[in-house]
């Protein structure tokens, strides 16, 4: 599971531009030099070279954009050269791949292995747990075996801003306890103080490590030059606990941001559903009957872990939630349940249906709301 957060996490910063571009381009200079003659022109080529040089060799057309296409099957590199069997599964410190044959493994589509459906990703490792595919949201179990019937219905996400604090290791309790997932947005401040103990043990637990800035500064009013060097600062706080990674998602102060902020993250920018008001209530009763009155399947629901109440609200509020069918996870699988692959420097406002019909689930080649 870590590998595959670390793997997905540098996949959502590089995100599709170079992912499918590469496959592109290698189409072209592979599949389309040898069949239809050189289409694309050298200079194209070095200009990307950088970029491609370590993208695998497609051999057939891989997935369209609509998730729909068989796998394609690409040349084996680097290490997985050095992989004496000749064909099937394999298993390297980034997961598992298929080899078809001594030269070529599956990658990016879907696969039929002993009558069982798999997904392979761009780089040829088999998917597990929801992915959004085409727009749709397929699960995957621990094996990578396909499940149709998977419902992605009573999936929300837990978010945590402000921390972290002395009350989030009784969080992490909590969570560990309770099999719950959440994601943390997190200031460079906190980090100094409490990323020691809290950071790498929510990588363990699977969260999601987000960024609130470093000091909670209205990034819209202090400017790009401030919002950067922000986010900057606490990246690498952060990533003195977290495998030397930086924050994989970015949530903005008071919700207050440009469109430029959102792209100059590189990171995808997260928005909520539902406020708790533990910050105004600091209430344990009052913010759990608040979130269980508010909450729906979908939801992305804002807490802070900096109050003790809000960790006490948790501990009732998480068992009683689960009881009701509710399953929390991090906003990455929430957003990859609903079809989407979060992308770097979009921002998202929600994936239930209700921001889906009202089309303000991002603000790429959308509105945003008011
Ligand atoms: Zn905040």
């Amino acid at each position: 599971m870590r590998r595959r957060r670390r793997r997905r996490a540098a996949r959502i910063r590089r995100g599709i531009r170079v992912g499918m571009f590469a496959c592109l381009v290698l189409i072209e200079a592979s599949v389309g030099s040898a069949i239809m003659g050189a289409r694309g022109t050298r200079q194209e080529a070095d200009t990307e070279q950088q970029q491609i040089a370590a993208a695998p060799v497609m051999l057939q057309m891989p997935e369209k954009e609509d998730g729909s296409g068989r796998a394609g099957q690409a040349l084996r590199t680097g290490r997985k050269t050095l992989v004496q069997t000749l064909s099937g599964w394999q298993q390297d410190s980034q997961g598992w791949w298929y080899a078809c044959d001594e030269t070529t493994n599956y990658i990016n589509g879907w696969a039929t292995i002993d009558g069982k459906n798999y997904h392979f990703d761009r780089e040829g490792y088999r998917d597990t747990g929801w992915t959004a595919i085409g727009g749709e949201g397929c699960y995957f179990d621990e094996e990578g075996i396909y499940d149709p019937d998977a419902d992605s219905s009573m999936l929300i996400a837990l978010t945590f801003d402000d921390g972290p604090s002395k009350y989030t290791g009784r969080l992490l309790d909590l969570l560990e306890n309770t099999g719950a997932k959440a994601t943390f947005f997190m200031l460079g401040r906190q980090v100094e103080k409490y990323g020691s103990e809290t950071i790498s043990r929510m990588n363990e637990l699977g969260c999601v490590i987000g960024s609130h800035s470093y000091d909670h500064t209205n990034l819209k009013e202090a400017g790009a030059d401030t919002a950067r060097q922000q986010f900057e600062q606490t990246d690498a706080l952060i990533a003195q606990y977290n495998n030397g990674e930086g924050a994989q998602v970015i949530r903005f102060p008071y919700g207050e941001y440009t469109k430029e902020l959102a792209v100059d993250t590189g990171r995808a920018c997260i928005f909520w559903d539902v406020d708790s008001m533990d910050w105004d209530s600091q209430d344990a009763q009052a913010i759990k009957e608040k979130v269980s009155s508010s909450i729906d399947g979908g939801d992305i629901i804002l807490m802070h872990d900096i109050y003790e109440s809000t960790v006490a609200a948790c501990e009732e509020l998480i068992p009683q939630l689960q009881a009701q069918g509710y399953q929390m996870v991090t906003i990455e699988e929430l957003a990859a349940a609903n079809g989407y692959e979060l992308k770097p420097g979009v921002t998202y406002f929600g994936f239930t249906d209700f921001e889906k019909e009202r089309g303000t689930v991002t603000d790429e080649g959308r509105e945003a709301p008011e």
